[in-house]
Order: C-alpha cells, then sequence, then structure tokens
C-alpha cells in the first residue's frame, strides 16, 4: 500500500472522474456485463429520459404516452431484465442488488422518477421474488421479462401497494384498513377471497397489470395478514385511481387505487396452509415487507447520491462561464475562473462532492454486502428448515449463532501469537456465523444509507441550487438541479421516511455484533491515519471513539429527573445518535474506496497519468469530509451528555452565572448587560457584585472525563482539514470538464 504524502507539489486532478475510477472504487472493476448494462442504462437515461424532462415532460401528474414511451427504452436496453434470474428471463445470475444501484444510479443522474419508474415495477415483484411460491415465480416474475420475438403474451407490470389513505398505513405499516375475507370456500377446493384494498400514492398504478397489496384478515377462517396479488382481470373493481399531484418524480406515475376484487387463495404470496378450517398465509405482510425494504431501501438512498455527484460538472461550467460578459479577456482570471475566483462557491462545492462521494460509497458498499449476504440467507434458511425450527426456536439458534461470531472476533483482534492458528479456523468457516456477522451490518448499513444519502443529501442538494443562482430555480437549470432539489424529498420519504430509519437504526446499531465490528472499524481506522494521515482518519478514529463512549454512556445514564435516557420513546437521545451514525460510516467507507482506489488504479493502464492527482484530490475530500462528520458527532454527543443535566447555575434572572469564575476575567468588558442593554461591563467585580454567581462552573465533569479528553482531542485531530479544502477548492479552478453536459437541458 503506497502511502500517499500530500506536498504543495502534489499531482492535481486532471479530469472529472470517470468509469475506470469509479468501477475500482465501487468495486466492479472485474464486473463486464455490469460495466456493458452502464453504458446502455446511461444512453437511456442521458438519451430519452433527459429529452422528455428538456421538453417540458415533468410539468403533468398524468401518465402520457411519452413517459409510457420510457418503458420500451427500458425492455429494450436490459434495464427491466436485469432484475430477473436466468431461469426467468434474465440475464445476469446471482444477487443484483449491485446491478439494481448502478442502474438506479445511473437513471438519477439524469431524473429519478424515471428510475423509480424501472424500480418501482421491481419493487410490485420483490415481495414474490423473495417469499413468492414457485408457481407465482414462474408466473408473475418470468412474466415480467421483455417479450422476444414472435411472443405474444401480455408483460407483467406489477405495482406494489402499501401505503393507505389517511388515517392508515403510511410510517406506521400496522395500521392495515385492507381487509381479506372469504368469499367462498366449497368443501375440498380452494377458497375464493375477497380483496378491500384502498391505496395512497402507489407508483406505477397507472399502467400495472398486477398489484402486490397488503391486506388483514378481517375474517375467523383468515389468520393475521398477508400481501396478497391482484390481478387487472380479475372479477370485481380495478380501479386505478386519480393521479397525485406530485411536485416530484413525474416520469413515474403514481395513483390513488381502490381495489375490490376475488381472488383465488393461492395469490396469496409464499402460500398458506389450512389448519383446523382456518387458513395461514407462511408470511404475514410485516415479514414480508421487512425482507423487501432491507434492499430496495438501498438503491433509493444511492439516486439522491447520482444527483450531488451530477451536479458537479454544471455548476462548474456555470462559474467558470459566469463573468464573461465583462470586460476580462481569454487569459485573464476573470475571464478564465469566472465565480471560481470566489473562495465560497469552490468550498461550498467541495462539500458537495464530498457528501456525493462519501453517499455513493456508503451506498454502494450496502448494495455489496447485500450481495454477500444473498446466498448465506438461503443457507441460513435452509439449516433452519432442516432443523425444523421456526420462530423462537430459529431466533434462539440464530442467538447461538451470535455467540460463535462474538467469539471469532474476539480471537481476530489477537495477535496472531496469542492464539493457535486453528482457532479461528472452524468459524470462520461456518456459513452460519458469517450470516450473523453481514446480517448485523446489513441491519445497520441500509437504514444508514437510506436516511444519511437522501437526508442529508437533499440538504446538500439545495446547496448546489444556491450556487447556480436563480438559475437553480428554473426548469431551464443545466443538470435540472432545482427538480433534483425537489426530488431528492421525496427519496427521503418514500419507502420510510427518515424517522423510521432512524427507529430501525436505533435497535440495529446497538446490537452487541454491531459495537464488536465497530471497535475493530476504530482499530483500522488508527492504523490508516498513521498511514495516510492525509485522509483525515484520524479525526474520524476520534469521532467513532466520541459516539461508541456516548452510545456506552446513554444506555445507562438518566437525565436531571432520574428517567433513562436510551429508550424506545426517547427519540431526543436515539435519533441524533443514529444520525451521527451514519455521518461516521459515510465517511469511513469513502476513506476505504479512496484507498482501494490508490491500491487498485495502477493496475489500470487507462488511469495511470491521472491516478497521483485523482487520488490526492478525494484525499483531500476525505479529510474534508471526517472533518464535517466529526463535528456532526462532536455536537451531537456533546448536546447529548451535557444536555440532559441541570445547569447547576441557572435561574430565571442570571445567564450570566454559567460563566464560571476563571471565564469571567476573560470576558471582562464584553459581557452585554443582562438587561438587554448594550452596556459593556467595565470590570469583572462590577459583574459580582451585580450578579453574584450561585455555584461554581456550569459543568460537573464527574464521571465525564473521558468525554471532555475525547472532545479536546477531536478537536485537535482536525488539524489540517483547511487545508486540505483549499487544496481541493483550488483543485476545481483547474480541472477539465466538458465543454458542455451530455444530455440537453
Ligand atoms: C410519489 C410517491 C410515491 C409512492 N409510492 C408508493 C408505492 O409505490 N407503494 C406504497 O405502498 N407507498 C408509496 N408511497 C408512500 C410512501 O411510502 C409514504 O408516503 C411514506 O412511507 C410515509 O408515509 P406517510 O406519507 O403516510 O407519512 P406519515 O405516516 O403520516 O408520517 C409523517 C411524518 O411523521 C413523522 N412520523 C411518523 N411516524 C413517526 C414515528 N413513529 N416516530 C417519529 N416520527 C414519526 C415523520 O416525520 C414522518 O415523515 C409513495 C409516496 C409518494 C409521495
Amino acid at each position: 500500500m503506497g502511502t500517499i504524502v500530500i506536498e504543495k507539489t502534489a499531482p492535481g486532478l486532471n479530469t472529472l472522474p470517470g468509469d475506470d475510477v469509479r468501477q475500482i472504487m465501487w468495486r466492479f472493476a472485474d464486473r463486464y456485463e455490469l460495466q456493458m448494462l452502464i453504458q446502455s442504462t446511461r444512453g437511456v437515461a442521458r438519451g430519452p429520459v433527459a429529452r422528455i424532462v428538456a421538453a417540458g415532460g415533468r410539468n403533468s401528474h398524468e401518465w402520457t404516452p411519452e413517459k409510457a414511451a420510457l418503458l420500451a427504452h427500458f425492455d429494450e436496453s436490459g434495464i427491466t431484465a436485469a432484475f430477473l434470474d436466468p431461469e426467468f428471463g434474465g440475464f445476469i445470475a446471482g444477487p443484483k442488488n449491485l446491478v439494481l444501484a448502478l442502474m438506479a444510479f445511473e437513471l438519477s443522474w439524469v431524473d429519478a422518477g424515471a428510475a423509480t419508474c424501472s424500480l418501482a415495477g421491481n419493487l410490485g415483484l420483490a415481495p414474490i421474488h423473495e417469499r413468492g411460491t414457485p408457481e407465482q415465480k414462474a408466473r408473475y416474475v418470468g412474466g415480467a421479462a421483455p417479450l422476444k420475438p414472435g411472443e405474444n403474451r401480455k408483460q407483467i407490470r406489477a405495482a406494489f401497494a402499501l401505503t393507505e389513505p389517511i388515517p392508515f398505513v403510511g410510517v406506521e405499516t400496522g395500521m392495515l384498513a385492507g381487509k381479506v375475507r372469504v368469499a367462498e370456500w366449497k368443501d375440498g377446493g380452494e377458497p375464493v377471497l375477497q380483496v378491500d384494498k384502498r391505496g395512497r400514492f402507489i407508483t406505477n398504478m397507472g399502467f400495472a397489470n398486477i398489484v402486490a397489496a397488503a391486506v388483514e384478515s378481517d375474517d375467523k377462517r383468515i389468520k393475521g395478514s398477508c400481501m396478497i396479488i391482484l390481478e387487472e382481470t380479475d372479477p370485481g373493481k380495478f380501479d386505478r385511481g386519480t393521479p397525485t399531484k406530485k411536485l416530484v418524480h413525474q416520469l413515474s406515475s403514481t395513483n390513488d387505487p381502490v381495489f375490490n376484487l376475488k381472488v383465488p387463495a393461492h395469490r396469496i404470496i409464499g402460500g398458506y396452509t389450512i389448519k383446523d378450517g382456518v387458513i395461514i398465509p407462511n408470511y404475514s405482510h410485516g415479514e414480508i415487507i421487512e425482507a423487501v425494504f432491507r434492499r430496495t431501501r438501498v438503491t433509493v438512498g444511492l439516486m439522491t447520491s447520482a444527483k450531488l455527484l451530477s451536479a458537479i460538472e454544471p455548476v462548474i461550467l456555470y462559474h467558470r462561464r459566469r463573468f464573461r460578459g465583462g470586460e476580462g479577456a481569454p487569459g485573464t482570471p476573470r475571464y478564465e475562473l469566472g465565480l471560481q475566483q470566489k473562495e465560497d462557491v469552490l468550498h461550498r462545492l467541495v462539500d458537495i462532492w464530498a457528501t456525493g462521494e462519501a453517499s455513493a460509497s456508503l451506498g454502494f458498499a450496502a448494495a455489496r454486502l447485500f450481495d454477500e449476504l444473498d446466498p448465506l440467507e438461503k443457507q441460513k434458511d435452509q439449516w433452519l428448515a432442516e432443523k425444523k425450527v421456526t420462530g423462537r426456536a430459529a431466533f434462539k439458534e440464530l442467538a447461538k449463532k451470535q455467540q460463535d461470531a462474538l467469539e471469532l472476533l474476539k480471537l481476530t483482534l489477537q495477535p496472531v501469537g496469542a492464539r493457535e492458528p486453528n482457532d479461528t479456523g472452524v468459524l470462520q468457516t461456518d456459513p452460519l456465523v458469517q450470516f450473523v456477522i453481514l446480517d448485523t451490518l446489513a441491519n445497520v448499513l441500509c437504514p444508514a444509507c437510506k436516511l444519511w444519502n437522501t437526508g442529508h443529501g437533499a440538504t446538500m442538494m439545495r446547496e448546489a441550487v444556491s450556487l447556480m443562482g436563480g438559475y437553480g430555480v428554473t426548469e431551464d437549470c443545466p443538470g435540472f438541479l432545482g427538480q433534483k432539489w425537489m426530488d431528492a424529498q421525496l427519496e427521503a420519504t418514500y419507502e420510510g421516511p427518515e424517522a423510521v430509519q432512524r427507529l430501525q437504526l436505533s435497535i440495529t446499531m446497538t446490537n452487541e455484533l454491531f459495537l464488536a465490528q465497530f471497535q475493530q472499524w476504530i482499530l483500522e481506522v488508527r492504523r490508516i491515519a498513521s498511514e495516510r494521515p492525509g485522509t483525515g482518519a484520524c479525526t474520524l478514529g476520534t469521532a467513532m471513539q466520541l459516539w461508541l463512549w456516548t452510545l456506552n454512556h446513554v444506555q445507562t445514564a438518566t437525565d436531571a429527573d432520574g428517567t433513562k435516557l436510551y429508550h424506545k420513546s426517547r427519540q431526543g437521545v436515539t435519533f441524533p445518535l443514529a444520525d451521527a451514525l451514519c455521518w461516521l460510516l459515510a465517511a469511513r467507507q469513502f476513506v476505504l474506496d479512496v484507498i482501494e482506489l490508490d491500491t487498485k488504479g495502477a493496475a489500470n493502464p487507462a488511469l495511470a497519468d491521472g491516478l497521483p492527482g485523482t487520488v490526492a484530490f478525494f484525499t483531500d475530500l476525505c479529510h474534508v469530509q471526517t472533518a464535517r462528520a466529526a463535528g456532526e458527532v462532536g455536537r451531537i454527543c456533546g448536546e447529548i451528555v451535557h444536555g440532559y443535566n441541570r445547569h447547576p447555575a441557572w435561574d430565571e434572572t442570571s445567564c450570566h452565572a454559567c460563566y464560571c469564575a476563571e471565564e469571567l476575567e476573560t470576558l471582562e468588558g464584553i459581557i452585554p448587560g443582562i438587561d438587554g442593554s448594550a452596556r459593556a461591563y467595565s470590570d469583572v467585580s462590577e459583574i459580582r457584585e451585580l450578579h453574584p454567581l450561585k455555584a461554581g462552573p456550569c459543568v460537573k465533569f464527574d464521571g465525564l472525563e473521558a468525554f471532555v479528553r475525547l472532545r479536546a482531542k477531536l478537536d485537535g485531530c482536525l488539524t489540517g482539514c483547511r487545508l486540505a479544502k483549499d487544496r481541493a477548492a483550488g483543485a476545481l479552478t483547474k480541472v477539465m470538464t466538458r465543454e458542455a453536459l451530455d444530455y440537453p437541458a
């Protein structure tokens, strides 16, 4: 591993990072089929999709023929079939999380509504793909394959209907109004079910011919809830409803449908058994939704990352040309740099770029993790089935594997000489141990990337819009940045808004096995800090320690009234700590991806010339991002650790009492009058006389010494981060761009 030493003479960033760089960072350099698929998806995104947007196609809520024509492009380019296994007409074998993530990224580079239109079809099929019976998979997943020449059948287009009109299902997925009853059940025959479901905001409803709908039993003869497949031709009412008047993702179709249909019981997704005259679905709607969303949410997270990274070039182009109308001639700084002469625009763009990189790194890492997890999950299911254990008994079996996994992590932390070489062998090769390790991580990375990429990403998209001045809020803005800003807010909302992700994280991030891995990561980041200080890994490591210290602290700490701090109802504690973790995860993954680029990039001759400059620039971006993450973590942890203690010297009259004696000496003459007047005190004795201090220092450090030390250390670790930002800003003034974007505005 080469150590990067950044000096004034360090090589610069020649061009914006291209596919060769991304393939290494996001680890698909050896997957030629994905590289090809990216090219064809890009052709659709920057061709037909961009043309529709530029022609004002987003200005209607209706599902227009122009929008519908995109479906054919998706089919012809391989986008539709990429979701399908080869046995069902697809062309990529094995897990497809990374594939789908890369395609969503490409489409969202131009328009995330188009990405959603394609992905919502997969979402509609996902319950069947994840939990469907073999017959259901063959009929619906197989039926979704684009038609081959000479084939004469109606292609399946799916929608996913969970959300219901207010006051029913939204964030709370358990509050189902959709009902299922037995309509007919002849002796020995298959039951026919009556399904009543109203949907709200259901994507693809303008054209879908099947719907996977979540419903609850309204009949003693059906147990619990399920997801069920509705077909357009089923007897009864299949009303697509009115189009949603949305301000976002207008290239996808969204409606509020009404279903009132009779369907055979074999449509229950995953099948059912009958016991004592009661239909028992094999999976509740909750179980299916969990299996589906934990994968698809990663893809949504990457949509916002694509927006941020797609903003870099249009903003640079705009800034450089901004002042050309004046007196400056070619060759003068005013002509060549335009607005880039101003430090602020450069620094803000650096922040946007660093956020985009970190969020893409986090999202693609999560997608790859699910690719690794998928086959292990199948092995786990098979293992449990062979043992004939389900429910609580299955949970107990997996808990044993979790203990094994913890043991394995403990052993791997020991120096090689301190353990027998074979100590870890059995545990390391046990797929169930591997499963629980990766599953624990997936339970954190998925909500983290959905939450941070989209939530913080939407905020940073606003920054991008602001850098384009008035242009930013027009339809003509190059790169469609204004629309992308608003679209990002939908990505933060659908498939579970931020609160849902924070709720999930507040549980999964306290898992002992996750925290054991997190501790390992701290050591790893510390090692990186000594080898590559320019990445800001030192800051990151300290911020990780601070977060872990705070999480441990709040497990037992109470507030000033003696109430427990870490509790599911105390979202003021759990949610910010979840946010803080996301900052750390994203920054860490970005650092790891830059190391990967540095390590593997030299093997690619196409990169040879530009590699050192790109790595140096990315290293600076890492430093910017780790510093920003550390700042957020410090702020959040500080507020939580100190903020629930009551101030010892507070009373209703004097806020000055919070200054401890030593500080008063230094504040002499600068404290304004407490009555709100502008008067400054002349000396400390006057303050003392007027407002005698009622207690000692405002902060009680008892038991918090380690925290206070870490916070002070964190500040020190920021050394150099602004120099890195200056260098990155300088690179933005020199990097080569195209003359114009490769898609229309
Ligand atoms: C364009 C679009 C397309 C969509 N496509 C689909 C689709 O195809 N299929 C489908 O089923 N749904 C779809 N949805 C619905 C979407 O998933 C929901 O809107 C989303 O999950 C939030 O539900 P809600 O709007 O009812 O918000 P609510 O449940 O009303 O929540 C509103 C807000 O309250 C707060 N909140 C709620 N609960 C909690 C809590 N427990 N703790 C803390 N805060 C909380 C959060 O800030 C939350 O954002 C779509 C929505 C849109 C806008």
